[in-house]
């Protein structure tokens, strides 16, 4: 096939690339601009992986053999239909993911609902920003990751990054950041905050205390938009109830950043011509990560920055369609358009796009966690399909996971390699990835882009729509689409008057080039790259100051556990690491997880640099080789969550729940550290 302009298969900026044949090489686009990171140079290698899945497999007396598609798809449809007849619809579930096609999101959930009917059905995206979601929802009406497109950041004269990391997870992003002074907030001393003039390192879990003493400081030091409060936003005297006890001085004594440094980044940020605030996952992945990132916008807002051309607040996104992900209808609560499942008129609308009676949709299920522990138990799910997804190693608590899908009646997993989930399934769909089929995505700035074909599917290969699409026949249903484009114009009818509203878009826009931002609600709407600068998506116009406190994590260190973790990505890996750990260049570098500690840390627990730890939690333990960091607190250990059996490092992580997105506390939890011979 001839050369393909495409996108990256990985992260949410969606870098641009040209394919050639299995061949990557950079292409100029606004948020790359000519520049990739290693995971992306490497990802033709994906096509070719020796390790690829092409023959769909059932598991006989323990062993996965081959079979035909037919008998898989048969098979598959034969169980479901058993299981659904003996314990109900909900007996069947369906957990997505985060880089799943817009298409392939959008079915998926229509899936569930239709040809199920099951309320059994969310994704990983929970996992990754389902409480920058619902904090940004709160407070703005409508949750699009970034506002506004990428090369804004271009004019800032500041920056303040709460809990992201983009030099280590997107470095092309970073030279958006180049004329800024960068504010990092993190407690490690990342790549990102080596950047900074000011890295503010609060002990894990207080992101929240540090964010309420910066805002105490915006007010008391004579910084408040007091116009833009007033003009733009409502909640301020509610809010400030809290925010008033906590002054820098108390909120040192919490966090441990200096009550000056508090004060210098608030001046800092109110002197700016242009600022902005991102956060990213290191303030989301908590128990408290809904209240933590409202912290962040309350600060925001403060400033006058949301909605205000050159300034803003924004979330990076992770997933490469973390953002599109999240819009269709694979989430729990969700319809397409980012409608909400019990809104009786949203109900009425998508049901009229299926053709289906609006009382025949289930309502809201369960969340990702809740999904996964209900697994196999009375009243929980028999079967599950998972697609997109390797929750044995991204799920909290994964060996409790690994034991719930052993307890299942039915494990389908669609996937293009044999992931550590699908190796425990009892049916394995080998189907299509990026380059091999189009689809759109949506980056972590709303903009929508469609990746192309570039090369064909190995033979035997499906792709996750054609797999729907005969199950959904198989089980007595005949309106599902299957070709990409088909799915997206049903999608872009069924997202109309929704907050993301896609019905403007179409392939031939995005194959002329056009930079669509949603929402874009008519054919010639230009979309919408810059959001909130006329009013903000609640009714009145106005942003929410939403009322917060500082609440700790949810586990502290003891006698026994008398050290923090928190875990996170590195450059060569991508999530669950099943695709990156298949790229040599990748692997050879970092083959194995490790443990960054501190050298006085690691001497008191008798380790040296290069022995195997044990890092033990309430919950569970892994192995890690012990590397060094001189910079890191001596309080704080960290784990990358890459790989996988004993150096999980979702074998000791924390699964409390944020009560409002119900996201998992994967920042921070007490542990023990051990060398691995010892006791
Ligand atoms: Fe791919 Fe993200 Fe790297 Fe860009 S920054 S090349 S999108 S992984």
């Amino acid at each position: 096939m001839p050369q393909v302009d495409t996108h990256c298969p990985y992260c949410a900026l969606q870098c641009g690339m040209h394919l050639d044949g299995v061949r990557v090489t950079p292409r100029d686009f606004p948020v790359n601009a000519g520049g990739l990171c290693q995971k992306g140079w490497t990802s033709g290698a994906l096509l070719t992986s020796p390790k690829r899945l092409t023959t769909p497999m059932i598991r006989f007396n323990g062993l996965l053999e081959p079979v035909s598609w037919d008998f898989a798809l048969d098979f598959v449809a034969r169980k479901l239909t058993e299981l659904q007849a003996a314990h109900g619809p909900d007996a069947v579930a369906i957990f997505g993911g985060g880089g799943l096609t817009n298409e392939k999101a959008y079915l998926l959930g229509k899936f569930a609902r239709v040809a199920l009917g099951t309320s059994q059905i969310d994704y990983n995206g929970r996992f990754c920003m389902s409480s920058a979601a619902a904090a940004g929802t709160r407070a703005f009406g409508a949750d699009r990751g970034m506002p506004f497109p990428v090369t804004d950041l271009a004019d800032a004269d500041v920056v303040l990054l709460a809990g992201a990391n983009p030099a280590e997870t997107m470095p092309p992003f970073t030279q958006h950041l180049r004329g800024a002074d960068l504010i990092v907030v993190d407690p490690r001393r990342t790549a990102t905050a080596e950047l900074a003039s000011l890295h503010l390192a609060p002990a894990p879990g207080t992101d929240l205390a540090l964010a309420l003493g910066i805002l105490h400081a915006v007010v008391a030091d004579g910084h408040l938009n007091q116009s833009y409060v007033d003009e733009r936003t409502t909640g301020f005297a509610a809010m400030w109830r809290i925010a008033a006890s906590w002054w820098p001085e108390r909120a040192e004594r919490v966090t441990g950043v200096s009550a000056a440094d508090m004060r210098l980044a608030a001046a800092k940020l109110a002197n700016a011509r242009n600022a902005y605030v991102l956060t990213a996952r290191g303030t989301e992945q908590h128990a408290t990560g809904t209240a933590t990132v409202g912290g962040w916008i309350n600060l925001a807002l403060s400033l006058g920055l949301p909605g205000r051309p050159g300034s803003g607040y924004g979330c990076l996104t992770g997933q490469g369609n973390g953002q599109g992900g999240r819009e269709h209808g694979q989430k729990a609560d969700q319809l397409p358009g980012y409608r909400k499942l019990d809104d009786p008129a949203a109900r009425e609308y998508v049901a009229g796009v299926w053709g289906v009676d609006p009382d025949s949709l289930p309502g809201p299920g369960r969340s990702a966690t809740e999904l996964l522990e209900a697994l196999g138990q009375e009243g929980g799910p028999k079967a599950l399909m998972v697609f997109g997804s390797n929750v044995v190693v991204s799920a909290p608590r994964s060996q409790r996971v690994q034991d719930r899908l052993s307890a299942l009646d039915l494990l389908v997993v669609a996937d293009f390699v044999l992931s550590e989930t699908a190796a425990l399934a009892d049916v394995v769909l080998p189907v299509t990835q990026w380059a091999e089929e189009d689809g759109t995505l949506t980056n972590l700035e709303g903009r929508i882009l469609l990746r192309r074909k570039a090369i064909d599917p190995p033979p035997g290969v499906k792709s996750d729509l054609d797999v729907l699409n005969g199950l959904a026949v198989r089980l007595g249903h005949e309106r599902f689409p299957a070709d990409p484009e088909t799915v997206f114009e049903e999608l872009r009818i069924a997202s109309k008057g929704g907050i993301a509203d896609y019905s403007g878009v179409s392939y031939d826009r995005l194959c002329a080039g056009e930079a669509l931002h949603w929402p874009v609600p008519s054919g010639d709407h230009p979309g919408t790259p810059r959001m909130f600068l006329d009013g903000f998506a609640h009714p009145d116009g106005r942003a929410r100051f939403v009322p917060v406190e500082h609440t700790g994590p949810a586990e502290l260190p003891d006698d026994e556990f008398p050290l923090q973790a928190t875990t996170g990505r590195v450059l060569q890996h991508y999530q669950s690491g099943a695709q990156t750990r298949l790229i040599g260049e990748l692997n050879d570098v970092v083959p194995e997880a490790f443990v960054e500690i501190h050298p006085d840390t690691a001497k008191r627990a008798g380790l040296e640099e290069g022995d195997q730890a044990r890092i033990r939690s309430r919950r569970g333990e892994m192995t890690a080789l012990v590397r060094f960091a001189q910079s890191l607190r001596p309080d704080l250990v960290f784990v990358p969550f890459h790989f996988p059996g004993a150096q999980r490092a979702n074998l000791f992580t924390n699964p409390a729940l944020d009560p409002v997105s119900r996201m998992p506390e994967f920042k921070v939890c007490a542990v023990a550290l051990s060398a691995v011979d010892g006791a």
